[in-house]
C-alpha cells in the first residue's frame, strides 16, 4: 500500500516529465546554463522557497526553513549538457545543434525540483532546513569547487549534503551506493620531451625526442603496476602525443599528454611524484630536456560511510533492500567531490538502464536515454533520504523487507 506521500510523488510524473524534456529540448553549456537557471529559479520561487540566484554565474540555490529547529541537509544537482550532437528521434530531442543532455543532468535537475515541490507542502512538518543546490559546470567546469568557494555551504552552514546520478549500468528501479570511495580524481600530465631536430640520415647529430617518447610511454606504463600497491586503484593513460612533421626529419620536441586517476590523496601524490621521476630518468638517458606539467582536476569523491548507509537504509525502505547496492568505485571523476570536502554527506546512482525500451547507451553518447520512471522515483529517494537524515517520519507506510 502506498503512502500519501507516496501517491502525492507518483501523482508529479507528468509534470517531471515535462520539467526534464523542456530543459532536455534546451540544453545549456557549462556556466551558460542561462534559461534552465531561470526555469529552476522560477520553480523554486513559486514554491516560495528562499532563492538565491547568480552563485557560480548560473547556480540557483532553494532554501526552505522548516517549522522547527533542526539540522540543515542540502541535496545536489546539476544543470549542464555536453557539445555532442543528438542522435535520438523523439519529440523531445535537442533543438540546439551540436549540443546534448547525454549526462543525465536534465533528469537531475527534475528529482530536485519534484523534492522541492513536495517539501514546499510538507513545510510544517520539517525539522531544519533544506537547501537546493541547483549548479551549473560539473562537465570539466568544476561549477561546484565555485560555488562551494562562494559559500554555498554556509547561511545556514549544512551538516549534511546528498548528490545522485543517473545511471545506464544500472536496471531501473535499482540504487547503487558506493560506500566510501566512489570516483576518482581527474589530474593531467603534460610532458615535453625536448631534444634537438635534424636529418632522419644522421641520428648521432641530433638528440632524437621521439625514441625518448617511445620508452617514456613504456616507463609509464610500468607505474601503476610497480610502484602502486596492488588493493590501490589507480590508472594512467596517455591520450595524446604530438610531435615531427616529416619521415626524415628528427623534430624538436615531442609532447605527451595523459590522465592519471586515483581513489586518495596518497596514491595521487605517489602517482604525480613517480611520473615525475620517470620522466627525467628518460630525459636524462637520452640527453634530453624536459618540461614536466602536473595539472589537478577534481579532487577523489569520498563518501561518508555513515552517510552511505544512512543511503542505503532510507532507500530499501522504498524499493526493498533488494534492489539497493553496494557498488564499487569508478574511476571516472565527479566535482559533487569538492562539497563533501567540506561535509559528510553520500553521492549514489539511480538505475536508468532499461533494455526493452531499448535505454541500453553509456553516458556522453549520442544515444544516451533515461527510463523517465527514475524521475518520481528518484524524487522518493531524496524524499526519504532527507526525511530520515532530519527524523521527520513523513512516510508512514515502509517496506517490511527493508532491514
Ligand atoms: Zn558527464
Ligand atoms: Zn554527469
Amino acid at each position: 500500500m502506498a503512502s500519501p506521500i507516496q501517491t502525492k510523488i507518483a501523482g508529479m510524473k507528468d509534470w517531471l516529465v515535462e520539467i526534464r524534456r523542456t530543459i532536455h529540448m534546451n540544453p545549456e553549456l557549462g556556466f551558460e546554463e542561462v534559461e534552465t537557471s531561470r526555469l529552476v529559479a522560477g520553480w523554486l520561487e513559486k514554491f516560495a522557497l528562499q532563492v538565491t540566484k547568480g552563485m557560480a554565474k548560473t547556480g540557483v540555490v532553494g532554501l526552505l526553513q522548516g517549522g522547527k529547529a533542526g539540522n540543515t541537509v542540502a541535496i545536489r544537482a546539476d544543470m549542464d549538457a555536453l557539445p555532442l550532437e543528438e542522435a535520438n528521434q523523439v519529440p523531445y530531442r535537442s533543438r540546439v545543434k551540436g549540443k546534448m543532455h547525454a549526462c543525465g543532468h536534465d533528469g537531475h535537475v527534475a528529482i530536485l525540483l519534484g523534492v522541492a515541490r513536495l517539501f514546499s507542502s510538507l513545510r510544517e512538518e520539517v525539522k531544519g532546513n533544506i537547501k537546493w543546490i541547483f549548479q551549473p559546470a560539473e562537465e570539466g567546469g568544476g561549477g561546484g569547487r565555485v560555488l562551494v568557494e562562494e559559500g554555498v555551504l554556509e547561511n545556514p552552514k549544512v551538516d549534511a549534503i546528498f548528490g545522485a546520478h543517473l545511471f545506464p549500468d544500472l536496471q531501473i528501479g535499482k540504487i547503487g551506493i558506493h560506500e566510501k570511495e566512489g570516483l576518482a580524481a581527474t589530474d593531467r600530465v603534460i610532458i615535453k620531451m625536448i631534444g634537438r631536430g635534424g636529418h632522419g640520415a644522421y641520428p648521432h647529430l641530433s638528440r632524437d625526442p621521439i625514441l625518448a617518447a617511445g620508452h617514456l610511454i613504456t616507463q609509464i606504463n610500468s607505474i601503476v603496476s610497480r610502484s602502486i600497491a596492488p588493493l590501490d586503484s589507480a590508472v594512467i593513460s596517455i591520450g595524446k602525443i604530438q610531435g615531427g612533421t616529416a619521415f626524415n626529419i628528427i623534430p624538436d620536441e615531442v609532447e605527451i599528454l595523459g590522465t592519471v586517476r586515483s581513489l586518495n590523496p596518497r596514491v595521487q601524490e605517489d602517482l604525480k611524484s613517480r611520473l615525475e621521476q620517470v620522466t627525467q630518468g628518460v630525459a636524462r638517458s637520452f640527453d634530453l630536456d624536459y618540461r614536466f606539467d602536473f595539472q589537478y582536476g577534481y579532487p577523489p569523491l569520498v563518501n561518508d560511510p555513515e552517510m552511505s548507509h544512512l543511503v542505503a537504509s532510507a532507500c530499501a525502505k522504498g524499493i526493498g533492500k533488494e534492489n539497493v547496492e553496494f557498488i564499487n568505485p569508478s574511476m571516472g571523476g565527479e566535482d559533487f567531490a569538492y562539497y563533501l570536502q567540506k561535509v559528510p554527506g553520500s553521492f549514489f546512482r539511480l538505475g536508468c538502464r532499461n533494455e526493452e525500451k531499448g535505454i541500453i547507451h553509456p553516458f556522453h553518447n549520442s544515444s544516451f536515454e533515461i527510463d523517465e520512471d527514475v524521475l518520481p522515483l528518484g524524487v522518493e529517494m531524496f524524499a526519504r533520504i532527507i526525511d530520515q537524515y532530519l527524523g521527520l517520519k513523513l512516510f508512514k507506510c515502509e517496506l517490511r523487507n527493508a532491514e
